[in-house]
């Protein structure tokens, strides 16, 4: 399986394509989100700046993808969630994954239309402890218990972020500074895209299974 590297607007569905790799073929997921959301937790400024929206800067970025990296299991394929968001990460990330010789790996685009985006945002929510998501106010992504993850029984969070005015820095960041990227993959042949706008997930998951094993 090749590694994974995921560019998509907020609320695309990196997460819940992730999950999907992690349970049908075992991947190691590293989620700048969730790694930046464990550090806010001892720094009030992470903190603010998260739930604005905006960027953190291409240097605490790289040093976190860097570390963990560094520390994963070399047998086992992995997903890079949330990074590269600008050229200068995705061209330093370039020369990480080169030093650590992790050549094969294939960049998905997920593209999702914006009012879609904009209608998952309010009713996201998230397990603290698997990280699973759910929509409260979809069918087909509602848990069964609307605080509760049906997957490990602990109780449901909404991240601090998911409003509608944080997504609009977050969307117009995507745009600004994502985007670009999209043709630097392309370029080097190894960007692939999916569609994910439809509420039925089958389809969009038979493509990612597609693309990862290179087809
Ligand atoms: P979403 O895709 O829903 O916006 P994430 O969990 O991927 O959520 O990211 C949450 C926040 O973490 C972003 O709004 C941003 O502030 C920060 N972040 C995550 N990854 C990066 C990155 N590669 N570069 C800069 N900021 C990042």
């Amino acid at each position: 399986m090749k590694n994974v590297i995921f560019l998509a607007p907020p609320l695309a569905g990196k997460g819940t394509f992730s999950e999907y790799l992690i349970k049908e073929y075992g991947y190691q997921h590293y989620s700048t989100g969730d790694l930046l959301r464990e550090k806010a937790k001892r720094d009030e400024k992470l903190q603010n700046l998260l739930l604005s929206g905006s960027l953190v800067d291409d240097e605490t970025i790289l040093k976190i993808v860097k570390e963990v990296l560094q520390k994963r299991e070399s047998s086992k394929p992995f997903i890079l969630d949330g990074v590269p968001r600008t050229l200068h990460q995705a061209k330093n990330l370039d020369i990480i994954l080169n030093d650590l010789g992790c050549n094969d790996f294939v960049v998905i685009q997920i593209k999702t239309e914006k009012d879609i985006l904009v209608d998952r945002v309010v009713g996201r929510r998230i397990c603290p402890n698997c990280h699973r998501s759910y929509n409260v106010l979809l069918e087909g992504f509602k848990p069964k218990n609307e605080h509760i993850c049906d997957a490990c029984g602990s109780t449901l969070i909404q991240r601090k972020d998911d409003n509608l005015e944080s997504f609009e820095v977050r969307y117009q960041a995507y745009l600004e500074s994502t985007v670009p990227i999209i043709s630097y993959y392309e370029e080097k042949g190894i960007l692939r895209t999916i569609s994910n706008n439809e509420s039925n997930q089958e389809r969009a998951f038979e493509e990612l299974r597609g693309v990862i094993s290179g087809h």
